[in-house]
């Protein structure tokens, strides 16, 4: 782990940049307008484009080619984030995460109410 003040690998890149997506998604509306559906269209499709991790970059932009973002509402772009998260998740051997739990995860926290 590298210390807080360095600048990121990229893990902290990954899981900085993960944070981020995941909770936009979180809180991406039920009922977007048409310039929210594009503007999140335009942040995803970007990432291939710019994401300062080249190989990342590539397998991504393959991924979105072959499943297009769903911004039709929220439930929907977070349940399709996940799965491209666990898609990344498998190429790594890391474990999948159960896509049932993003809201728990990334917006309401666990029912035990540790993160309240
Ligand atoms: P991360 O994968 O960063 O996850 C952070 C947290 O998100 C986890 O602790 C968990 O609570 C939660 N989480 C895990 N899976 C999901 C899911 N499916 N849905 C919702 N929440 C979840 N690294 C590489 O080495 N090679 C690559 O090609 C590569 N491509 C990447 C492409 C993109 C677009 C991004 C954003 C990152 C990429 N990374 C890549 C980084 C990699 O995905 C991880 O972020 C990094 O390895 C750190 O992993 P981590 O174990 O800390 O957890």
């Amino acid at each position: 782990e590298i210390p807080p003040d360095c600048p990121p690998d990229v893990e902290v890149l990954g899981r900085s940049t993960w944070t981020f997506l995941h909770t936009a998604a979180a809180y991406f509306p039920d009922k977007p307008t048409p310039a929210q559906r594009a503007s999140m269209i335009s942040l995803l499709r970007s990432l291939p484009v710019i994401y300062p991790c080249g190989w990342c970059a590539q397998d991504f932009g393959k991924d979105l080619a072959q499943n297009p973002p769903d911004v039709s509402n929220g439930k929907k772009l977070s349940e399709w984030l996940c799965q491209r998260h666990n898609q990344v998740n498998k190429k790594l051997g890391k474990p999948l995460f159960d896509c049932l739990k993003v809201d728990e995860r990334w917006k309401d926290g666990p029912a035990d109410g540790r993160c309240d």
